[in-house]
């Protein structure tokens, strides 16, 4: 089916939802700190008369959408916060606080969940109940934890929950979801290694905590490889690595930082475990005091099976190309947090241009990253096309 094929029963609404969206992305806010974006989506709500519940978590709004007399319900999700990041893009929307960017597409997102509030509250083929939940800071500091936490399913029950992500490694037109394991469990580990610290030409009189660091950084490199089973899938990466000030000192101390990505609870437990006895054994043989501190920060994102088929079924059915992915990605997201506690299903709408310049297509978290405005009537479709199938039309 052509893109505008499966445009034309929103069309109408697209001049004002392509304005929204710019708007957005020119006045980006950062995680928890999104109240002009949570009133632009509280008022879009108002206005359609839904019933409107606002600082939820924080910054969260929820508008439910009620008709016929069903007692099902279904919750849509969009993140609404930007990125610490300085935009180096020149569009006339591009960001006006300076370093911070929509640079993950949540603009898309909140004006998708805001057009498809407007197509349902007019269409109205559905029997339950909507809620359309609008989250604040999905970029590393859980405002979906925090929105669950402030009691979200209790006060907005939701038999299932479903949320898109835009996907610019996917073409536009297309779309893909999978059973199980879509995104990666996040954990974040720092280490601190402490000797005394002491003359660089007397190395007896001190534990080199430099020399440990660097022995430490090699031997977790080796835990993915030879701890977890080949068949399954798992990433460790250290991305910080600090100590020393002087060419002629040792340093007292020493830090590293990095993150660790996993699909299933066993792996992630195995590799916490194998880090930490990693840590204690250069610790010993090295002779420096070591300190460990390991942070679960998201889980992996698990789709459950039967509603990542209606997932599917719903992007086919407005005319997606849309297939199973083959395989997840390590990237992670908070809507976790949600399918922990209800079933439901995470989908990556493609918005890759046919001709993306001669950059080529701006991936996630870019610093010339923009949300592709073409993707906003086919995020729009499969968020209806979800709730009118969840809720038996
Ligand atoms: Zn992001
Ligand atoms: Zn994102």
């Amino acid at each position: 089916m052509s893109l505008d094929a499966i445009a034309a029963p929103v069309a109408d609404l697209l001049p004002d939802l392509v304005a929204l969206r710019r708007d957005l992305h020119a006045h980006p806010e950062l995680a928890f700190e999104e109240r002009r974006t949570a009133g632009v989506a509280a008022q879009a709500l108002r206005l359609l008369g839904l019933e409107v519940h606002e600082g939820l978590g924080g910054t969260g709004v929820v508008g439910t959408l009620r008709c016929g007399s069903g007692a099902r319900s279904v919750g849509l999700r969009a993140d609404m916060d930007a990125l610490p990041m300085v935009e180096l893009g020149r569009a006339a929307h591009a960001s006006r606080t300076q370093g911070v960017h929509h640079g993950c597409g949540h603009d898309g997102h909140t004006s998708m969940l805001i057009g498809a509030a407007r197509q349902l509250a007019r269409t109205r083929r559905f029997d339950g109940t909507v809620h359309f939940i609008f989250q604040p800071a999905e970029e590393g500091k859980g405002g979906a934890r925090a929105m669950i936490e402030d009691g979200l399913f209790e006060r907005f029950p939701c038999d299932s929950v479903y949320a898109l992500h835009n996907w610019p490694d996917l073409p536009l037109g297309t779309a893909q979801t999978r059973a199980g394991p879509i995104m990666a469990a996040a954990d974040r580990f720092d280490i601190v290694l402490r000797g005394r610290g002491g003359h660089a030409a007397q190395p007896h009189h001190t534990p080199d905590a430099i020399l440990a660091a660097s022995q430490l950084v090699a031997q977790l490199h080796t835990i993915v490889s030879r701890r977890i089973d080949p068949g399954e899938s798992a990433v460790l990466s250290v991305t910080r690595l600090e100590g020393g000030h002087s060419h002629n000192v040792l340093p007292a101390e020493v830090s590293i930082t990095g993150t660790v990505r996993s699909f299933d609870l066993a792996s992630q437990d195995r590799i916490e475990a194998a880090l930490r006895t990693t840590v204690d054994g250069v610790a010993l043989a090295s002779g420096v005091q070591a300190e460990v501190r390991y942070v679960r920060y998201y889980p992996a994102t698990l789709n459950t099976p039967e509603e990542a088929a209606l997932a599917l079924a719903a992007a086919r059915a407005v005319g997606l190309q849309a297939d199973m992915a083959p395989r997840a990605a390590f990237t992670s997201e908070d809507f976790a947090f949600m399918l922990q506690r209800r079933p439901g299903a995470y989908l990556w709408l493609g918005q890759g241009r046919a001709d993306p310049g001669a950059d080529g297509e701006r991936p996630l978290h870019h610093p010339c990253y923009d949300f592709n405005d073409d993707a906003l009537p086919l995020g729009v479709r499969w968020l209806c096309e979800v709730a009118e199938r969840a809720l038996d039309r």
